[in-house]
């Protein structure tokens, strides 16, 4: 036989397909990465909690220090995650929270909440009504925020460029306690954060002047802050994280040092911001009912009412009473408050109820009883709160939750682990993610994805493909990396062939390709023809061939932008396609299923409308387009389904006559 290729089953309807194009659109800043200093062991790598309310950075600079959490200037260990323009300057972090108040309109906070979201989302919408700043249409409909940033004159930014701004005052509070340029960093994202997310925060790093080595989930960072990483055996871990904006749920697997997540929820709108507004909404009724004025309808007024109901929140952690006092809160009223633990809790208790359905649903995902569970991790500010301490541990019937860490520090002490590990410090003990798309050539030189990019190690999965040809005995299968769909623009990993497979007719083969990567990243893919049982396998350590950044962020930027172009090609060979499979089978069932049932006349003009077809095929070949392919087939249907149509439909009545006969 000559050389013998797979034909990719349900390539055009692959749900991979959209994925692919999504982490396309969101690659555009990759290739920024380009001019970074390689990473060795002595490169300061930061971890950086990117929090909705407040960002954290730590290192490790020295083994026998361990992880340092770094403060910034006022000497603070977490930074407001706040941007603050002026007329004359931009502000980051404290200083851009301290004046909140007096430029509510161009103080954007909570930008996480909006990052790699659409300006339409429903939960945007919903989160417009309580902020001092404006949420407007940007780019392909995102959410961008309107800065009115010099004398009047606005200007909007997209969450990426705020995010950048955070990134870099991380980067400088780093630089000034290290005293040294920092390039490198690992950034932790919510578990449940889509590729978008995590891309846009990728494109936030890299407007930032920062390389983001690596984005790791937030509750794997935090199991790591908690020494996870180190216990030999067997444990489940689950992580509560409840920040300023949201809520993350994690189910984690620890396996001999090796994380696995077995099941994610969470609520992407639950957190510290939403216990703000129902205090808001309290005292502005309050406000209201005593002197008639509407807090909402006046930007300062709102960012003093939620930075002193914040404030007020993180005392009821302590206390059981707090006051809050705003000397003019608008109109030159004064407002003076007190408020009650209890009545916190009351003004929050559904919320406080929602913290429990993400919890039952990875338990429910994974199957696991209560009783399995052997730490619980609680992460973010408002896991400070004992109203949510005291849920989570009642539901697990009064057990202990693991606090020997800072909730407000674990994830990013975590990040810098993880930092630490990819300089090449320490054995790499968490879960890695595939960092281009794995698949094999299939007909025509396509690309068939099989692991998409970013999928989590380890990893197996499966997918069936045929022959495309009658008889063939050998299948050569080639595996390779990269987003492209031609693998001619691909890398190539490895190759190996089925051999001696009986003589079958094209598409009876069932051939299951498996890939798996196990904890090392080393990559097998086993090939099995399931009506004989032959299979091979090869093996491919992909740490030791494994792309440089420079050289990933090449190919995902030549997939950026060819990635019009691939899709004219692909979609012009799966019209080939589609038209040679349209053929085969007519002629399947000219020549076999219909042979008797078909008018001689009608015979020889469906097949000679095929022989022109292959004819017509054969010469057009390089020359035709998608369109051309689809036309012609579109052609050919118009002829031959009606004929068929009519055979079957002869049939069906001699049946029916012959039926009526026996009866009779
Ligand atoms: P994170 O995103 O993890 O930094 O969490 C920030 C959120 O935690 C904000 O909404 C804070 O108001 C909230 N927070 C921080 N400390 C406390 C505390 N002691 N009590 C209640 N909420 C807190």
């Amino acid at each position: 036989m000559g050389s013998a290729i797979l034909l990719a089953l349900n390539l055009a309807n692959s749900s991979f397909a959209s994925n692919l194009s999504d982490g396309n659109q969101n690659n555009r800043t990759q290739g920024k990465f380009a001019s970074f200093a390689p990473l060795t062991p002595d490169t300061p790598v930061v971890g950086i909690d990117l929090g909705t309310t407040y960002s954290c950075v730590a290192i490790i600079r020295n083994e026998r220090i361990g992880v340092e959490v770094i403060p910034n200037e006022s000497g603070n260990r977490i930074t407001p995650s706040v941007v603050g323009f002026t007329d004359d300057e931009r502000m980051v972090g404290e200083p851009a929270k301290n004046q909140a108040h007096l430029f509510p309109q161009r103080t954007i906070y909570g930008i996480k909440r909006l990052i790699g979201r659409k300006f339409g989302d429903p939960e945007v919408q919903a989160d417009k009504e309580w902020l001092s700043y404006e949420i407007v249409s940007g780019k392909d409909g995102s959410a961008y925020v309107r800065t009115n940033v010099v004398r009047g004159l606005s200007r909007d930014l997209s969450p990426e460029e705020i995010s950048s701004m955070i990134l870099l005052k991380m980067k400088q509070i780093s630089e000034a306690f290290v005293g040294n340029d920092i390039q490198h960093a690992v950034v932790t994202v919510p578990a449940y954060f889509n590729d978008g997310q995590r891309q846009a925060t990728k494109d936030a790093g890299a407007i930032a002047g920062l390389n983001i080595v690596r984005i790791i989930n937030e509750p794997t960072a935090a199991a790591l802050a908690y020494g996870f990483g180190k216990i030999k055996g067997n444990r489940k871990i689950l992580v509560a994280d409840l920040g300023g904006g949201t809520y993350d749920v994690s189910l984690l697997d620890l396996k001999d040092g090796l994380f696995t997540v077995l099941a994610i929820s969470g609520d992407t709108h639950l957190g510290g911001e939403d216990f703000d507004q129902r205090l808001a909404e309290h005292f502005s009724k309050i406000f209201m009912k005593k002197h008639q004025k509407e807090v909402k309808s006046d930007n300062r007024a709102i960012q003093l009412l939620m930075s002193h109901v914040e404030k007020a929140k993180r005392d009821l952690s302590t206390l059981l009473y707090t006051r809050i006092s705003i000397e003019n809160l608008m109109h030159g009223i004064e407002f003076n408050e007190q408020i009650s633990r209890a009545r916190f809790e009351e003004l929050c208790s559904d919320l406080f109820k929602k913290i429990i359905d993400p919890i039952e649903i990875v338990m429910r995902d994974s199957g696991l009883k209560k009783t399995e569970i052997d730490s619980i991790l609680l992460v973010g500010g408002s896991t400070r709160i004992p109203k949510v301490r005291s849920i989570i541990s009642e539901y697990f019937n009064g057990k202990e939750l693991s606090q020997n860490i800072n909730p407000d520090e674990a994830v990013a002490y975590g990040a810098a682990i993880q930092a630490a590990m990819l300089r090449g410090n320490k054995k790499r003990i968490l879960i890695d993610i595939t960092p281009l798309s794995l698949g094999v050539e299939v007909s025509g030189g396509l690309m068939s994805h099989i692991i998409p990019r970013g999928t989590q190690i380890p990893t197996k999965i499966a997918q069936s493909y045929t022959t495309e040809q009658d008889y063939q005995q050998l299948i050569k299968l080639s595996v390779y990396e990269g987003e492209r769909s031609l693998v001619k623009e691909n890398r190539l990993l490895g190759q190996f062939a089925l051999t001696d497979l009986p003589a079958m007719k094209r598409r009876v083969p069932s051939i299951q390709v498996t890939f798996s990567i196990d904890e090392n990243s080393i990559l097998s893919v086993t090939a099995r023809e399931e009506t004989s049982g032959i299979e091979k396998s090869i093996t491919i350590n992909q740490d030791k061939s494994r792309l440089s950044n420079d050289e990933i962020n090449r190919m995902l930027q030549d997939a950026q932008r060819y990635a019009e172009q691939d899709k004219v090609i692909e979609g012009r060979i799966n019209a080939q396609k589609a038209l040679e499979n349209y053929i085969f089978s007519m002629e399947n069932t000219v020549d076999e299923s219909l042979a008797n049932a078909l008018l001689i006349i009608d015979k020889k003009a469906i097949k000679s409308t095929l022989k022109e077809a292959k004819i017509w095929i054969k010469e057009n070949e390089d020359s035709a387009t998608q369109i051309d392919f689809e036309d012609y087939l579109h052609d050919i249907q118009l002829f031959c389904d009606p004929i068929i149509k009519r055979a079957y439909k002869r049939i069906a009545k001699e049946l029916a006559e012959e039926d009526y006969s026996s009866e009779l």
